[in-house]
């Protein structure tokens, strides 16, 4: 989603004849997008912030400050790094024009608020006619307050773009060549909970009937919000791709509840239940936290058994670090550091062999690869994704470019697949 934002002002600026390059230290402007979900995203940005705090002294570039970090520090940011021109929430990105126009003048610019305008969600990224992937927000915030998560204080509460707009903006998408479109959001699966319009399962199936478009995906979804509507809809929906990430956090219901998440873990298995049987070749990735305060080694051991019986794909896991505003900073029985990362690392190890098993086992098969790119290991060779989201490299030409291919897969590897 931050990069996503990112295009977007980066799209913003240019329109006003500004060009993006690659280096800091070539700029005239740079801009800082931050996220402030983990820890060490937050670590990372101050030491960057240092950086450029010289590369100004020494070229006088004007420096901002985007995204949840700024969001959560507020005016205090101006404060905190005085040497910055300008720092806008998430909410305020569609103002990046007037901030750097304001920057030039010397005069320091900040916005932070959050009134629920959605302006920020609707700007279209630049160069759509050579994206053949394109990324479209759907809806922003949310209103879980998973006990961990500082995401509803920087993003705010859910709002919904109108569908319209959202199916109109993808018809253009597709005019210009975009074969696949992955809807964005916090929390997709309740986009236009309560709104008297589609509900998500109806915008899945309005973005179906696009032409041009061959593929769908999302992020993210809340499992207490994966309804049986949405369910339905894999391999109903002909170009919703077999592929789903759906967090689970913790296979323990002590933890899941100190986290707030709404479900159990049987209630997390049902779901992942009813998606195998609605489409038995989805494959399902998650996030899973370890080391949350209060976790004894039986609640680990029990998520170690969630991740054998549910056999992700994929996860993203993380050792967990307390964030500010939350209700889990303040809980007592913190996991000692070392235990956490012990922890993590015997779950990392074996969701990869699982997710070697996973990819070890299409070898043989022939499966349908959107060709994106050129391929990072050999100029002879591109690169592209099945419909379950896998990487496969094989050999091919530019002139592949956005196609869609059956490709043989011939290896199997940890993180990607041979073709
Ligand atoms: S649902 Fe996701 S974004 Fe919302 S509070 Fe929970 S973890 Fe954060």
């Amino acid at each position: 989603m931050n990069e996503h934002d990112a295009e977007k002002m980066s799209a913003l600026l240019a329109r006003s004849g500004l060009e993006r390059i690659e280096e800091a230290k070539d700029a005239d402007i740079v801009i800082v997008n931050t996220c402030c979900v983990r820890e060490k995203a937050e670590q990372k940005f101050y030491s960057l912030m240092g950086r450029l705090r010289s590369l100004k002294r020494r070229k006088g570039v004007i420096l901002g400050v985007t995204g949840c970090i700024a969001q959560s520090e507020k005016e205090g940011i101006g404060e905190k790094l005085p040497y910055i021109d300008f720092s806008l929430g998430p909410s305020s990105i569609h103002r990046i024009t007037e901030a750097v126009e304001h920057a030039v003048r010397k005069a320091r610019f900040f916005d932070f608020s959050d009134n629920g305008c959605t302006t920020s969600l609707a700007i279209e990224p630049g160069n759509p006619s050579r994206k053949i992937k394109a990324f479209v927000t759907i809806m922003k915030g949310c209103n879980n307050f998973c006990s961990y998560c500082i995401v509803p204080y920087v993003r705010g509460r859910e709002v919904s773009r109108n569908s319209r707009d959202v199916v109109q903006e993808i018809e253009g998408l597709a005019a210009q060549g975009a074969k696949e479109v992955t809807l964005l959001g916090q929390n997709v699966n309740s986009y236009n909970k309560g709104v008297d319009d589609l509900s998500f399962p109806d915008l899945l199936k309005a973005i179906n009937r696009i032409q041009g478009i061959e593929r769908i995906r999302f992020v993210t979804s809340h499992p207490k919000d994966l309804s049986q509507g949405l369910i339905d809809c894999f391999g109903s929906l002909d170009k919703l791709c077999e592929s789903i990430h759906l967090p689970f956090q913790a296979g323990s219901d002590k933890i899941l509840n100190l986290m707030n998440r709404g479900y159990s873990t049987e209630g997390y298995l049902n779901k992942i239940r009813l998606l195998r049987e609605r489409c038995p070749d989805i494959a399902i990735t998650a996030d899973c936290i370890v080391g949350f305060p209060g976790e004894e080694d039986g609640d680990f051991e029990r998520t170690m058994e969630l991740v054998r019986e549910v056999r992700f794909d994929g996860m993203f896991s993380f050792a967990y670090s307390p964030r500010k505003y939350t209700a889990a900073s303040s809980l007592p029985d913190a996991v000692p550091r070392e235990a956490a990362l012990e922890r993590l690392a015997r779950l990392q190890a074996v969701q990869k062999s699982i997710t070697l098993e996973h990819n070890r086992s299409m070898e043989g098969k022939v499966v349908q690869v959107l060709v994106e790119d050129r391929s990072r290991n050999s100029e002879d060779e591109v690169m592209g994704r099945t419909r379950t989201n896998k990487i496969v490299n094989f050999k091919g030409s530019a002139d592949m470019m956005g196609s869609l291919l059956e490709v043989l897969i011939t290896k199997g590897y940890a993180n990607s697949l041979r073709g």
